[in-house]
């Protein structure tokens, strides 16, 4: 189906501008025309037209450090949830993921093959969703943060045996190669900061799935940890809490290559609600969670200096930071690193479509783009919050308007809860 929808305020994530009285013309999957209405084109009449009386559109937004396989269960008990259970709640996450206006996301690790399942079932549209990059279950070495066990980790050591553990990766049809470079302040036997890998196995793993077509993403946190994945090549870094001068400098170099999460919804949500997961506050301080979180707000407003391509997602699907929050980030991109509302939905839809396609057919309304967009009951230049709430949001992906998403049919409007 065609659509001619007027009379809305465009915000088409090129910019940090929008435009009133604007219309956006969508023929099949793409856009065919945005911008102002006075420079609309000879449109066919077989459209259909609608009048969005001022609303907000912008693109839909990516969701760049997702973990669709995690059950909102304990953050101590990621890997624990059975692969049944896990797979249904992916099912269920993926469409909470798009009707929270996220078109689209990179993978950081899965459970079980869940992802790979996960995103065949979008694309054959079986299971509404984002448009999905894959990851397979997180690969580590020998006493990383993640060799606990579960079903979220693979485990290997040495070039070799991570290159083989890539090429199995590679064989069930996984996008994006996740890895775990350093640690966690919660984890005894990897804090950050202490390398889990010798350089020899981030190359191997990183130029393996680079031959093999796939990504790389890597959880590192500390100034050690970002070099060796710069060094090796990582695609998408996330974390980066503790950066010193030099490790930006090597990301500069990189900046059209290379995206940088800050992913601090873990941080954030560990320091307020930790007591309904059984830790007191002043654990979690004496863990370092305070002085990760400044720590970050340093170094982001180095990044912001430098330049670098930052990426909103982050760690959402535990207990403290369920599943359909994660517009929650862009909140913290703006309290937190001081940016602009418009600079914060930049990161989520132009910088996110860029780390979802390098070529630019995600993240931003202009001819030729897919067609997700979403459309604002509000402004969310004046109350970035206003993305959290799912009722004032209509989404468009790939063309296909979803009237909305919390009604069995969301090709109706007007659910009898929404
Ligand atoms: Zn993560």
């Amino acid at each position: 189906m065609d659509y001619l929808f007027r009379n809305l305020r465009l915000f088409d994530g090129t910019s940090e501008n929008a435009i009133d009285n604007a219309a956006i013309w969508v023929s099949g999957n793409k856009i065919r025309f945005a911008g102002s209405q006075a420079q609309l084109p000879e449109t066919p009449d077989n459209l259909v037209e609608e009048d969005l009386s001022g609303k907000f559109v912008m693109p839909g937004m990516t969701e760049t450090h997702a973990h669709l396989s995690f059950a909102d269960a304990s953050p101590f008990a990621i890997g624990e949830t059975l692969v049944e259970e896990a797979t249904v709640t992916a099912v269920k996450n993926a469409r909470l993921m798009l009707s929270s206006g996220f078109t689209s996301a990179v993978s950081f690790g899965s459970t079980y093959k869940i992802d790979v399942a996960l995103r065949e079932a979008i694309t054959e549209g079986k299971v509404i969703g984002p448009r999905m990059l894959a990851a397979g279950r997180d690969l580590g070495a020998t006493a990383s943060n993640v060799d606990s066990g579960g079903g979220l980790s693979q485990i290997a050591d040495g070039p070799w045996a991570l290159r083989k553990a890539v090429r199995e990766q590679r064989k069930i049809g996984v996008d994006v190669v996740k890895i775990f470079i350093d640690g966690e302040a919660i984890n005894n036997q990897n804090p950050p900061g202490e390398l889990s890998f010798t350089d020899d196995e981030v190359i191997a793993v990183v130029e393996e799935a680079h031959r093999r077509e796939m990504k790389v993403a890597c959880h590192a946190r500390s100034a050690a940890a970002v070099k060796q994945a710069v060094r090796a090549g990582v695609d998408f870094i996330g974390h980066a809490n503790y950066l010193d001068q030099e490790a930006v400098d090597m990301l500069e170099k990189k900046r059209d290559s290379v995206f940088v999460g800050p992913a601090i919804a873990w941080e954030v949500s560990y320091l307020e609600k930790c007591e309904s997961i059984g830790v007191t506050r002043e654990t979690v301080i004496s863990q370092g969670y305070q002085k990760e979180i400044d720590a970050t707000i340093e170094t982001v407003s180095m990044l912001r200096e430098a330049g670098i391509k930052l990426v909103v997602g982050g760690d959402y699907g535990i207990s403290i930071a369920p599943h359909g929050t994660y517009a929650k980030d862009l909140e913290y991109f703006v309290e937190l690193f001081g940016m602009s509302n418009a600079e914060a939905i930049l990161c989520a839809t132009k910088n996110g479509g860029l780390a979802f396609d390098p070529e630019g057919s995600v993240g931003t309304i202009c001819e030729g783009t897919l067609a997700d967009l979403v459309v604002v009951d509000g402004n969310p230049l004046d109350d970035i919050r206003i993305l959290q709430d799912h009722a004032k949001l209509q989404v468009m992906k790939d063309g296909v308007l979803y009237k909305d998403l919390h009604n069995p049919n969301p090709y109706l409007a007007n659910s009898p809860n929404s």
